[in-house]
């Protein structure tokens, strides 16, 4: 009698175990196009009538918050309502939430977002837990430092440097890789980071060139220095099997390339920032 007592026990925390596990699926309260039937992704964007997208808030041309009118604008903003046209037939059916290097992976695999278009680099440890669009962009990453740095280039960045970088980037293990023993400073942002470097926490500040150019546009006492010394493909990211979310990016980014619009958005982003 005891016995079966114990096994009664052993099975109710069994089965509360499992129907916690069902619930934690929706972890994060979201509703956004899950990846586990390859159409249904379509259909919940469909249905909800908007497009949930995680970019930037703080990263000049690519996606930038500006405080006095609430707008958010640059190349993945515009890439994403080319996106909401395509699927929903109105580039303003989009709502833009914003994501850093670190939180965009956990934001789009709790449900919160439908895909993450923020400068992220295609990895093959990132397609472990996400899956890409085509490369839509390509970066490398590079230096930023003051004007008069002694800094010129990756050469000059020895054991004895502090270089300042976002956490969850691929930066900042890039150059831990490139330069065994470096100190580097990781922020929860890239404006975090800037911040850093102008009050004279480090050496440079290292990230993609792209946002290294919109850094520089933003304060003329910094410039970008060297060769880009990575290539970084950015993909648009989205919950692992939501195969049909993936085509109708890739088809979105095919129809801007054939139309021209591609190279009209590259233009008025990528064409702006000033010249190393
Ligand atoms: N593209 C790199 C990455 O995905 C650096 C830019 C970023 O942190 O978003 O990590």
């Amino acid at each position: 009698m005891k016995k079966n007592w114990k096994l009664l026990s052993v099975l109710m925390i069994a089965m509360l175990l499992i129907l916690a596990g069902c619930g934690s699926n929706n972890e994060g309260g979201g509703n956004a196009a899950k990846g586990e039937s390859g159409s249904d992704g379509i259909a919940t964007i469909k249905e909800r009538g908007k497009l949930l997208v995680g970019v930037k808030f703080d990263t000049k041309l690519f996606g930038l918050k500006d405080p006095a009118s609430g707008q958010v604008e640059g190349f993945d903003i515009d890439i994403s309502k080319a996106i909401a046209k395509h699927i929903l037939g109105d580039e303003n059916a989009i709502e833009l939430k914003e994501v850093t290097s670190k939180t965009r992976i956990p934001m789009l695999n709790n449900g919160e977002i439908d895909m993450v278009v923020a400068t992220m680099t295609i990895t093959e440890e990132r397609k472990k837990e996400v899956d890409f669009s085509d490369v839509y962009f390509q970066a490398g990453q590079s230096l930023l430092v003051k004007k008069g740095s002694p800094v010129k280039g990756i050469a000059d960045i020895t054991k004895d440097s502090t270089v300042l970088g976002s956490k969850g980037s691929t930066s900042v293990k890039n150059i831990k890789e490139k330069v065994p023993g470096v100190t580097v400073l990781e922020f929860d942002n890239y404006q975090d980071a800037f911040t850093a470097l102008k009050t004279g926490k480090g050496d440079a500040l290292t990230t993609d060139d792209a946002i290294l150019y919109g850094m520089a546009a933003q304060d003329p006492n910094y410039e970008v220095v060297g060769e880009p010394f990575t290539d970084e493909p950015y993909g648009i990211a989205v919950q692992k099997g939501n195969s049909a979310v993936v085509k109708a990016i890739n088809d979105t980014l095919a129809e801007l390339k054939s139309s021209g619009e591609y190279d009209k958005i590259y233009e008025k982003w990528i064409g702006k920032a000033p010249a190393k």
